[in-house]
């Protein structure tokens, strides 16, 4: 495959923007679907999940080929939904761009905005297309306006519409200087291109200037040129708006209204014109998965070792199916690969391109390509696959922690087993979900980031696993931890066997720290003997792993071992009697200091004017605090932060707070002591 010619891009969007829409737009006017896909009779090709299809929201990433003007396009979809927002983070990462669909009566929203924040964050190069203009009270000025005020973009239309809401009927291209219309009949299979239309030239004149000194204003021949002729030509401004779209100094913007079939082969142009392919992305930096401190760069070159990243499964009843982005090399059928995740080999036995509903079997993918392999035994979503004898570890995907728990309980003793089957498989799928057994009831307990992530997966394992399982009221995943650094002794003794007592003593300090997982620190162990320092390095972090005093498990510290020693002096001690003492002393140390931690949520929430009175003061009571007030376009913008626990069922409050007119987003925000008064 010619590199240049590959691209791999996402739409993101807020829900209802019209993505799916879109999507199936681009499917039939690229072939690879038939017929036309339509949201409102349920026939679209993107949406295959069930659980998709009943909410209207993308849940899982599916990933399909099209060919536009002798390239293919890789379109790898994400979730809008922000309970699922590793699942984003996920998919952006083997992304090369993205296109971004507002709606153009609603500008840019909650949801799409911290999709965005992590895109800018990844320093992912994108465009926008501004959807909806033909219904009513579209403002494609107001929607520019947006994504520059909301994220500081430079976002600068390549095209304007031709009127808005009822009256619009295409667009005009700018750098062109011409007209796109398409027809109902042929559902906008054809673009005619024409004159522009007397109403809309000076509209372009002026559009236009704002384009050609935007670009001239990144380069500095094209300033020359632009000073010199008063103008660019298209050419140079096509040559311009790459480089500054690639650079992330600018963000093209387009328009139409894919409903009705007007805008969509412009954007397919767009993708191919502004966004990356893999050569123009360069190399991925790795680490040796043996030293983490060795970096080894994987360049997008098929002669280069073998080098991938498992980004997603996605369970099927015929197997599982492993998404995996290739950066560099040539993975073949038959290789035998490593894993730097699990320290294993897989087999690799067949490799798929996928296209929305069918896959087509490939013998071989090279550098930037995505592809499904079936059937692999033990990578998990974020494993890093590499050729044999070419360790490499692609930096791995962070996943925020669970803040939410609820259990799970089977209907029967038979059901137990396919419940416990069932969740295996959905927590490889999903790294953000975790699974544990309540040790006191056996129950099962999951754990996930939010309301709507624990229902998907209770939906799931019901529809599509056939487990019949109560699941309890959710709960909050509280945390115990040092609020300051604290020191604690332990001693621990037994009779020898040749008389008199063993004695031994140590000391551990506790440092608060940010991680929120808890660890030992090498210090002292390193200079114990042998025998103490292979158990005690071994089983130092199960000690952790248990709760504090108040019942919740340990977070945010690090325990340092900072004197052990025994009596008699000559008898090393047994590991299992050194490790009771240091038990000890953890425990002081921590009986000094902790206190309860729970989760803050940090909340975006958007709501019409004469309902924001009446949502501000529901979350005052929530005890909420109030960070930041906006108005954008009527509409008044909150941020806030809140803990978890006062966030439960908030998704129904806000809708009957507002008529069903507010939204919001919210992302974990780390955790905050909780108020004494609600200790228990
Ligand atoms: P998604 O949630 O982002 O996937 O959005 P959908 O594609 O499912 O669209 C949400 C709703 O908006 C559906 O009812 C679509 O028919 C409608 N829609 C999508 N594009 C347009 C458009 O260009 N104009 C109008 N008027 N409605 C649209
Ligand atoms: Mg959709």
């Amino acid at each position: 495959m010619d590199l240049a010619r590959l691209r791999s891009v996402g739409i993101v969007a807020h829900i209802d923007a019209g993505k799916t829409t879109v999507t199936e737009r681009i499917l039939f006017y690229t072939g690879v679907e038939r017929r036309m896909g339509e949201v409102h009779t349920g026939t679209t090709a993107m949406d295959w999940m069930e659980e998709e299809r009943e909410r209207g929201i993308t849940i899982t990433s599916a990933a399909t080929v099209c060919p536009w003007r002798d390239h293919s396009i890789q379109w790898v979809d994400t979730p809008g939904h922000v309970d699922f927002s590793a699942e984003v983070n996920r998919s952006l990462r083997v992304l090369d761009g993205a296109v971004v669909v507002i709606c153009g009566v609603a500008g840019v929203q909650a949801q799409t905005e911290t999709v965005l924040r992590e895109a800018e964050r990844q320093k992912l190069p994108w465009l926008a297309f501004v959807n909806k203009m033909d219904r009513p009270g579209a403002d494609f000025g107001g929607a520019v306006g947006s994504l520059q005020e909301r994220l500081g973009v430079a976002a600068i239309p390549v095209q304007i519409p031709m009127g808005e809401g009822a009256e619009f009927s295409g667009v005009v291209d700018l750098l062109e200087e011409r007209a796109l219309l398409w027809d109902l009949e042929d559902l906008g299979s054809q673009v005619r291109q024409e004159v522009v239309p007397e109403p809309w030239v000076e509209a372009m004149t002026v559009a236009r200037k704002r384009l050609c000194e935007a670009i001239a204003d990144t380069e500095d021949t094209l300033l020359e040129s632009y000073l010199e002729n008063e103008s660019l030509t298209a050419k140079e401004l096509r040559k311009g708006l790459r480089q500054a779209t690639l650079s992330r100094r600018l963000v093209p913007v387009l328009c139409g209204a894919a409903l009705r079939y007007q805008g969509i082969q412009p954007l397919l142009d767009a993708v191919l014109d502004w966004l990356p392919s893999p050569l123009d992305r360069g190399s991925v930096v790795g680490e040796d998965p043996q030293d983490p401190n060795t970096e080894i760069a994987c360049s997008p070159d098929a002669k280069a070792p073998f080098a991938g990243l498992v980004f997603k499964i996605f369970h099927q009843p015929h197997g599982d199916l492993f998404y995996l982005r290739v950066y560099s090399g040539t993975l073949r059928e038959g290789d035998g690969v490593g894993n730097a995740g699990t320290q294993s080999v897989e087999r690799v036995g067949q490799i798929w391109r996928m296209h929305a509903d069918h896959h087509e079997r490939i013998s071989s993918a090279g550098p930037g390509e995505i592809v499904v392999l079936p059937g692999l035994k033990s990578s998990r979503t974020g494993d890093t696959l590499y050729a044999k004898g070419h360790p490499v570890a692609l930096a791995p995907v962070c996943f925020p922690e669970p803040v939410l728990r609820q259990s799970l309980e089977p209907t029967s003793l038979s059901e137990r087993e396919k419940l416990e089957a069932a969740l295996e498989v959905l927590v490889r799928e999903d790294p953000t979900l975790v699974v544990e057994t309540d040790e006191d009831t056996g129950q099962s307990i999951l754990a996930g980031l939010g309301e709507l992530h624990l229902e998907v997966v209770c939906h799931r394992l019901a529809r599509e696993f056939k487990v019949e399982a109560r699941a309890g009221r959710p709960w909050v995943a509280y945390r115990e931890a040092p609020l300051r650094e604290c020191l604690g002794q332990g001693v621990a003794d037994r009779p020898l066997l040749e008389g008199g007592r063993q004695r031994v003593e140590a000391t551990v300090r506790v440092v608060p720290a940010e991680a929120t997982s808890p660890s030992f620190g090498p210090d002292l162990v390193a200079d114990l003997p042998t025998s103490l320092h292979d158990s005690l390095s071994r089983d130092l972090p199960t000690l952790l792993r248990g709760g504090g005093e108040q019942g919740y498990p340990l977070a945010c510290f690090t325990a340092h071992l900072e004197t052990l020693c025994w009596t008699p002096e000559d008898t090393i001690p047994a590991p299992e009697l050194a490790l009771g003492a240091v038990a000890v002393a953890l425990e002081h140390a921590l009986a000094e200091s902790t206190v309860v931690l729970e989760p803050w949520m940090s909340l975006r929430v958007e709501v019409p004017e004469n309902h924001f009175s009446g949502v501000l003061a529901d979350l005052q009571a929530r005890k909420a605090e109030i960070l930041d007030l906006d108005v954008h376009q009527g509409e008044r913008v909150l941020h806030a932060a809140a803990p978890l626990s006062a966030l439960f069922a908030w998704t129904t409050e806000l809708r009957s707070l507002t008529q069903g007119r507010g939204s919001f987003s919210q992302t974990p925000a780390g955790y905050r002591p909780r108020p004494e008064s609600e200790n228990h």
